[in-house]
């Protein structure tokens, strides 16, 4: 039945579980042969052409027929991050609880708006476990979406909705048309680039996101952003949030939190914390007094699919007023109504009145399946791993007369290039080497790195969220970066 659809979507039993033994031993098979294969080797041209010029199937084939061509086509071109040498951006491994978990959850199917079944409950739960985690307090009210920017524009709608009720007005009805000032946002010069866009979107613009210059640190300079909130105060406009880092995506620095709660509880203005890569770290021993005042914003965005391991998507967005979450979002259609009845069909108030989704995926259960399965103390080894990492590779870089820091290392993330004696101080010079650089190893299927801006200097970036990096791959990229630059030096 499975094999070509004629005239109904058939369930065949048998063919099922032959078909899902495949699958598995397939994924086993991928999992198990990746360290060996390339991280990375671009799609071929001659396929990708090939695929644009393919008209939809008119005719259904068989499983099996399709199964090979995603063997022969799909599967081999991967993004990269799965192997333990990928070190590109944020981008981590699939927890293989997590593989499962998602097959399961599609065999479910539910749609999370809302409703009195297990789906529901289970996003509560796992809600309700990072509110514990981050020490936010008992009202707190979250949402799983699909990412960091997500939950940070969902976030920031809640900010500007109860900025703008507690002034006595009225975004839901007026939007910004009909204020009398325009609302400002505040964010370090090494935000993520999802706040900008979300306030684009919200309609605040970006002329009105405030760009806050960072110290030698990379961290938001709290002296020049209470400046310029009294400043743009003074002219008439209203700062309504600032959005504080809780590890940058650049360096993994993190902003001053304690100085800059302090400074919107002074001027009244909503704290939303962006810890889509760096807030797991509260589970490390080193860091997690760096980021326990996470508990002092008004909102958080963290990304399960980064430093949790959770299979992409998962973003979580939580909001210590859980009542002012329901206010922006809550419009609830007579055919959506609760009954607030726990053995009736509707169940508890819905999900999708707390964000913008009304049918939501079972983002739940992988993220509740590998917090059970790892434990707080199984991700604090695997955090505290990758952070032990990162201090190991920044430590030989520093030893090293060929390679230099390019900024502090935090977190997991290690900012460098190569730079030889001879060549220091010959900024454009460094600039395009360690371009050609980074192209060869990305190329050269080895290892990966990606790169960034700093201080208005090129560097490789190699960010570690990945539980199957060990020391060795560590080595075998610093050994990579310094042969490579030793082949292209001028
Ligand atoms: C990844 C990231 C984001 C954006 O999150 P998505 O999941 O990509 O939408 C925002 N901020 C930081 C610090 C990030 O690392």
């Amino acid at each position: 039945m499975l094999e070509g659809i004629s005239g109904s979507l058939g369930w065949d039993e048998e063919e099922f579980r032959r078909l899902g033994h495949r699958v598995i031993n397939m994924i086993a098979d991928y999992l198990s042969a990746l360290p060996d294969g390339p991280v990375f080797r671009p799609f071929p041209e001659e396929l990708s052409t090939e695929w644009a010029r393919t008209p939809a199937p008119q005719e259904g084939e068989p499983a099996d027929a399709i199964l090979d061509q995603f063997s022969t086509e799909v599967a081999p071109y991967p993004f990269g991050n799965g192997h333990p040498r990928f070190f590109g951006w944020v981008n981590s491994p699939p927890a293989p609880i997590g593989i499962l978990a998602e097959a399961l959850a599609s065999a479910m199917n539910p749609r999370c708006a809302g409703g009195n079944h297990a789906a529901v409950y289970l996003e509560r739960q796992v809600v309700e476990w990072f509110r514990q985690l981050v020490g936010f307090p008992v009202g707190t009210m979250g949402l799983l979406v699909s990412g960091g920017s997500m939950a940070t524009l969902t976030a920031l709608a809640v900010a500007r909705h109860a900025k703008v009720a507690a002034r006595g007005g009225n975004v839901r009805a007026i939007g910004l048309q009909g204020l009398d000032s325009p609302l400002v946002l505040y964010m370090s010069e090494e935000g993520h680039s999802c706040i900008r866009k979300a306030a684009e979107l919200m309609g605040i613009g970006s002329n009105y996101v405030r760009i806050i210059p960072s110290d030698e640190n990379y961290r938001m300079r709290v002296d020049l952003l209470r400046d310029q909130i009294a400043s743009d105060a003074d002219n008439g406009l209203l700062p309504f949030a600032v959005v504080a880092s809780a590890g940058t995506v650049n360096t993994g620095a993190i902003d001053p939190l304690t100085e800059i709660a302090q400074v919107c509880r002074d001027l009244d203005l909503w704290l939303h914390v962006d810890g889509a890569y760096g807030a797991p770290a509260l589970l490390s021993e080193r860091h997690r007094s760096d980021l326990q005042n996470i508990a002092l914003a008004d909102s958080l965005a963290v990304d399960p699919h980064k430093w949790l391991y959770i299979p992409v998507e998962a973003g979580l967005v939580v909001v210590r007023n859980g009542e002012a979450m329901r206010d922006a979002f809550s419009l609830v259609p007579p055919y959506l109504r609760t009954d607030g009845n726990p053995r009736g069909v509707n169940g508890p108030p819905w999900l999708s009145e707390y964000g913008f989704q009304q049918t939501r995926g079972f983002r739940a259960l992988k993220i509740w399946m590998a917090l059970k399965f790892y434990g707080a103390e199984g991700y604090a080894q695997a955090i505290e791993r990758n952070i032990a990492q990162a201090r190991y590779l920044a430590g030989r870089i520093e030893n090293s007369e060929e390679l230099e820091l390019a900024a502090p290392q935090n977190l997991s993330i290690v900012t460098f290039r190569y730079a030889p004696p001879a060549l220091r101080g010959h900024g454009e010079v460094l600039d395009s080497l360690n371009k050609a650089l980074l192209e060869e190893i990305q190329l050269g299927g080895k290892a990966f790195l990606s790169s960034t801006t700093l201080k208005g200097r090129f560097a490789l970036r190699a960010c570690i969220v990945n539980f199957a990096t060990s020391r060795q791959d560590i080595d075998f990229l610093f050994d990579l970066v310094r042969a490579q630059g030793q082949a292209l030096r001028p």
